[in-house]
């Protein structure tokens, strides 16, 4: 008996013209695709797929640490402290990405800190 995944809601019709864009970069003109095997394919769409979320989690991650304006607060003293937006890399599910986050220092307590 075949066995079908629950049917997912159809994608947005812009991704899916973004998405045409890059089925052509990744897997070439149709006559190309022809001569592909399947692991071939699964194995570029999943690079392309984790490419894709790297990218969405360095701008997701990029915007919070930019919005955040002004002193906030220290954890253990309450004193407003200032911030600056530093850069590391970090390792997620889809691989290494260069995370932005906002890193605050207390000077009474001489400790950083990252609010959430
Ligand atoms: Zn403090």
């Amino acid at each position: 008996m075949k066995r079908h995944a629950p049917k997912e809601p159809d994608l947005d019709p812009r991704l899916l013209k973004v998405l045409r864009d890059i089925s052509q970069d990744v897997f070439g003109p149709d006559e190309d695709i022809k001569n592909l095997d399947f692991a071939t394919i699964e194995k570029r769409s999943r690079e392309v797929a984790q490419r894709v979320a790297r990218h969405l989690a360095e701008e997701a991650a990029a915007k919070q640490a930019q919005d955040r304006h002004g002193p906030q607060p220290c954890p253990d003293c309450g004193r407003p402290s200032s911030g600056t937006i530093e850069t590391r890399e970090l390792l997620i599910q889809d691989g290494p990405i260069q995370l932005q986050e906002s890193v605050y220092h207390c000077s009474q307590c001489r400790r950083d800190f990252f609010p959430q």
